[in-house]
């Protein structure tokens, strides 16, 4: 059996239309886009298409609202950071959650130590939602700014966004989502969920790596977070990435046709391989909830025994997937995600997340379970 990869939550290959809607862009049309000269203006073209594009994926109503970034983090950063420097005048509490990703955690953090900012964490419940009641009990004269994901990329708890949203909106603060996980696994309209900055990552749904966007809502205020020329209408310096806009605009056309289809095909395939893992083994556990879950998104603990064991032997069948926990190089320690949706030791330590993509198959699914079975035979005979 080939490489199977069930780790597209980290990132997915680019699809082929996408690396051949790039190639020009490296020698033929390389003009800088802020150039006034004709092939300048080509490639400004080009870059205002590809930023058109990612627009339509979310469903945003103009062009305009869309800054590219150089991917996930970098807009994370720019979301947290520049709406809370612009806006720190009317005040300085953010809130945020516990199972963010770090790029959010961390800028919260900066904000906290350098900038001043106070910021509360909320917490989540056993499958790792958000509840919107205890969002509202937070929110002080002073919040700011409010940055909840949409989904989550261990666990795959999809958060009711639009309910957080409203509750941000009722208050007139500032709603940020790190959308990086649902692009191509949900639906995207930025004006349904009300939300008024989105996080994108292109590598996330078979575009190139280093680049993702900003949805930035008409009328919010950014301070940039990287000074410089006045490119992206003045919010993120630096000449643009054109080759990779160009493969993330791409990108995001794909993933939009038949978006219902794919998703349907992952969803069946995500059921099909959490039946085959419940049927086949005892004393495991999925992370995360059954309904309102990622459809790529399946986390399983193997009680007792080390998720870093069983991912090794899964590498060595050619079977890449992910621990849901963080190894810090070969020490293991329970993600802080896994911690706060308060899982027992013996499941938190086992904790293996395999992220299904467009091009996995149930022939693959029914590999690993068997790969699965050995290995997990021959760790519980060692223990
Ligand atoms: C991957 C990921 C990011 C980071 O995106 P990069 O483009 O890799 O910087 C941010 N948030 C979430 C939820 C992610 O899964």
């Amino acid at each position: 059996m080939k490489n199977i990869y069930l780790d597209h939550a980290a990132t997915t290959p680019a699809a082929e239309e996408v690396i051949e809607a790039m190639k020009p862009f490296y020698n033929e049309i390389y003009a800088n886009p802020a150039s006034s000269h004709f092939p300048g203006q080509k490639a400004a073209a080009a870059l205002e298409d590809a930023r058109e594009s990612v627009a339509e994926l979310i469903g945003a109503k103009k062009a305009e609202e869309i800054v590219f970034t150089a991917g996930g983090t970098e807009a994370d950063n720019l979301a947290l950071k520049g709406a809370a420097m612009a806006n720190s005048e009317e005040g300085k509490h953010i809130i945020t959650t516990a199972v963010e990703h770090h790029a959010v955690l961390k800028s919260c953090e900066y904000l906290e130590k350098h900038l001043g900012f106070e910021i509360t964490q909320l917490g989540v419940d056993q499958e790792g939602f958000v509840n919107p009641q205890e969002l509202k009990d937070n929110i002080r004269n002073d919040t700011i700014l409010i940055s909840v994901m949409a989904a989550n990329n261990e666990i795959g708890t999809i958060q009711p966004i639009k309910e957080l949203a409203a509750v941000a909106r009722e208050n007139n603060i500032i709603f940020h989502t790190d959308a990086v996980q649902i692009a191509g696994q949900l639906k995207i309209d930025v004006n349904d969920m009300n939300v008024d900055l989105l996080s994108l990552s292109a590598h996330k749904f078979n575009g190139p790596k280093g680049i993702g966007a900003l949805f930035v809502r008409k009328g919010i205020e950014l301070v940039p977070q990287i000074s410089g020329g006045s490119q992206e209408r003045k919010r993120r310096a630096g000449t643009a990435n054109l080759t990779a806009a160009v493969g993330m605009g791409k990108a995001a056309e794909i993933v939009s046709t038949n978006l219902d289809k794919k998703i349907t095909k992952l969803c069946s395939l995500q059921d099909y391989f959490i039946k085959e893992l419940f049927s086949n083994f005892d004393e495991i556990k999925l992370n995360g909830p059954r309904e309102q879950r990622l459809p790529a998104n399946v986390n399983i603990s193997f009680k007792n025994l080390d998720a870093e064991s069983i991912l090794f032997n899964l590498s060595l069948n050619n079977i890449a997937a992910a621990a849901g926990s963080a190894c810090a190089s070969g020490s293991l320690s329970v993600s802080h995600v896994l911690k706060e949706i308060g899982l027992k030791k013996e499941y938190a330590k086992s904790a293996v997340r395999f992220s299904l993509g467009f091009s996995n198959t149930k022939e693959e699914i029914d590999y690993v379970v068997q790969k699965l079975k050995e290995i997990i035979e021959r760790l519980k005979s060692l223990q």
